[in-house]
C-alpha cells in the first residue's frame, strides 16, 4: 500500500501551469522572427539587462574569460570534460554502420551523419552552469559536428569566465553571451549576424524549455531538459542525512525542481523529513531549495521493491537515485528514468559534474519515451539501398507493383513495372 507523507506538486501539474510561459516564449520568437537582431537585443535588455557591442565573443574575451579563472578550476574542468569525451568516443564507436545484404542481390544499409550544425544552450540565470558546456559543446565535438555555436546568459551582468572558458576548451566555434528565449530563438531561426543551426541541445529554465518545444520542427531539438527532478529511492540500508542531502542538492536548483523521496521504511521518511529541515538551516542555498521542497517535494511510503518500482516509473524522473540493498533490481526491470545512480557510493552530483555521462536529461515524464543527450543524438541515422542484380530488382518490382496498386498508387507502381519489364520479369498488370 501506499502512503504519501509529503505532498508536492507532480511535474505533470507544473506542465500545465505554463500558460503564461508559453505566451511569452511564442511573443519572443515572433518578435525575432519578424524584427531579427533589433529584437534579439530589446529582449536581452529587458529580461537580462545585457545590450554588448556584440553578443558573440571576441577571441581576445575568451582569451581573458581563461585567464580570469584560477588553475585548479582550469585542470577540473579539463579533468571533467576528459570524462565525458572518453564516454561520449566510446558510444559513438559503438554506433556502427550496417550493410547488408538481406536478400540476395539485395543490399541494404544505414550510415550515422552529424548535424552539420548545432546550438548548444548552456544555462546560467541562478547558477553559471559550467558542467553544461561539457555536456553539449564536447559531446557534438565528439560527434563530428561541423559548426558549434555556444552560447549562455550574463551572469551578474557580464560573462562568467569559467563558463566561457569550458565553452573554448570544449571546443565551440562561436561563443554569444545571450540567455533565455532570445538565445534560443537566435539560433533556431537565424539574424543577419547569427547564422542558424539545424538543431538546438542544452538545458535551460521552463522558457527555455518552452521555446525549443515550440520551434521543435523549424530546427531539431535534443528533448525537453527543463527544470530538474530528483527520485531517491531508499531502504534502511542507507541513513536520512544522505537521503536528505541527496534530495536539497538537486533541489536548489530552482524552486520549480521536484525532490521526491520514495521508501519502503516509514521510519526513514519520518527521519528524512526532519533531516531536511535542519540541513535547511544551513545549506546557503536554502532559499530556493526550501521553496522547491515546500511545493514540490514529496515523502512516499510503499510497501515492497515492486510499489517502489511501479511508483518510480509513474513518476519517469529526470534523476533516480537508488540507495536500495539490491540497486540492480531497479537497473533490471526500471523502465523510465533519465539516468540512474547505482547505490550510495555515486550520486547525481558526480553525474551532473563530472563522471561522464551526459547531465542534459529529460523532465516532465518524457523519461516514458527519451533518454537524455547523448553522442548519438547529433547523428541523423540515414538509410540507403541498392540492388546488385536484375533477377533481384524484378523479383522485388513484382511484389512492388502489386503492392503499389493495392494502394492505388499507379504511378509508383509503373516506377515498379518498368524495372520489371527491362530486368526481365513478368509485368504485372492494372
Ligand atoms: P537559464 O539560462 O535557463 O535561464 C536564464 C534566462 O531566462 C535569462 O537569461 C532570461 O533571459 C530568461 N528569463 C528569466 N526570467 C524570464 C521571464 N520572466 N520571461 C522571459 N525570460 C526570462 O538559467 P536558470 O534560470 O538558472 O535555469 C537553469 C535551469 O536549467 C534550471 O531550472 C535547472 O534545473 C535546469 N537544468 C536542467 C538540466 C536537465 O538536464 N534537465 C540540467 C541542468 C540544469
Amino acid at each position: 500500500m501506499i502512503r504519501v507523507l509529503k505532498e508536492g506538486r507532480s511535474s505533470v501539474q507544473k506542465a500545465n501551469d505554463h500558460t503564461s510561459v508559453k505566451t511569452a516564449v511564442e511573443s519572443v520568437l515572433t518578435a525575432v522572427e519578424q524584427r531579427g537582431d533589433e529584437a534579439v537585443r530589446h529582449y536581452s535588455e529587458t529580461f537580462d539587462k545585457w545590450t554588448p557591442d556584440s553578443f558573440r565573443l571576441s577571441q581576445a574575451e575568451i582569451d581573458e574569460c581563461i585567464s580570469a579563472v584560477a588553475p585548479r578550476d582550469l585542470e577540473d574542468i579539463r579533468f571533467a570534460q576528459a570524462q565525458i569525451r572518453r564516454f561520449a568516443e566510446i558510444q559513438r564507436d559503438a554506433l556502427q554502420d550496417v550493410e547488408v545484404e538481406t536478400l540476395p542481390g539485395v543490399v541494404l544499409g544505414h550510415k550515422n551523419i552529424p548535424m552539420n550544425s548545432v546550438g548548444c544552450y548552456v544555462p546560467g540565470g541562478k547558477y553559471p552552469l559550467v558542467a553544461s558546456a561539457h555536456m553539449s559543446v564536447v559531446t557534438a565535438k565528439v560527434a563530428g559536428v561541423k559548426r558549434v555555436i555556444a552560447m549562455t546568459p550574463p551572469f551578474h551582468g557580464k560573462p562568467a569566465p569559467a563558463v566561457i572558458a569550458a565553452m573554448a576548451l570544449a571546443g565551440a566555434d562561436e561563443i554569444y553571451v545571450l540567455g533565455g528565449i532570445q538565445a534560443i530563438a537566435a539560433m533556431a531561426i537565424g539574424t543577419s549576424t547569427i547564422a542558424p543551426v539545424d538543431f538546438l541541445v542544452g538545458p535551460g529554465n521552463a522558457y527555455v524549455a518552452e521555446a525549443k518545444r515550440q520551434l521543435f520542427g523549424r530546427v531539431g531539438i535534443d528533448l525537453l531538459a527543463g527544470p530538474t527532478e530528483t527520485l531517491v529511492i531508499a531502504d534502511e540500508t542507507v541513513d536520512a542525512e544522505l537521503c536528505a542531502t541527496d534530495l536539497l542538492g538537486q533541489a536548489e536548483h530552482g524552486p520549480d525542481s521536484p525532490a521526491i523521496l520514495l521508501t519502503n521504511s516509514e521510519r526513514l521518511a519520518r527521519d528524512t523529513i526532519i533531516e531536511v529541515e535542519r540541513l535547511l538551516e544551513i545549506l546557503p542555498t536554502a532559499t530556493i531549495a526550501r521553496q522547491a521542497w515546500i511545493d514540490y517535494g514529496q515523502v512516499i511510503v510503499c510497501d515492497t521493491d515492486e510499489e517502489m518500482l511501479a511508483e518510480a516509473d509513474r513518476i519517469a524522473s529526470e534523476h533516480v537515485q537508488v540507495m536500495t540493498r539490491d540497486p540492480d533490481y531497479f537497473l533490471a526491470r526500471m523502465t523510465n528514468f533519465g539516468a540512474l545512480f547505482l547505490g550510495p557510493r555515486t550520486n547525481v552530483a558526480y553525474g551532473d559534474k563530472v563522471i561522464g555521462t551526459n547531465h542534459t536529461l529529460p523532465t516532465l515524464g518524457n523519461a516514458r519515451f527519451t533518454g537524455g543527450l547523448w553522442v548519438g543524438k547529433f547523428m541523423k541515422t540515414c538509410t540507403y539501398q541498392r540492388i546488385l542484380t536484375d533477377k533481384a530488382s524484378a523479383m522485388i518490382g513484382e511484389y512492388c507493383s502489386r503492392l503499389c496498386v493495392l494502394e492505388g498508387f499507379l504511378g509508383h507502381a509503373e516506377q515498379a513495372n518498368i524495372r520489371v519489364r527491362r530486368y526481365g520479369g513478368r509485368n504485372v498488370p492494372y
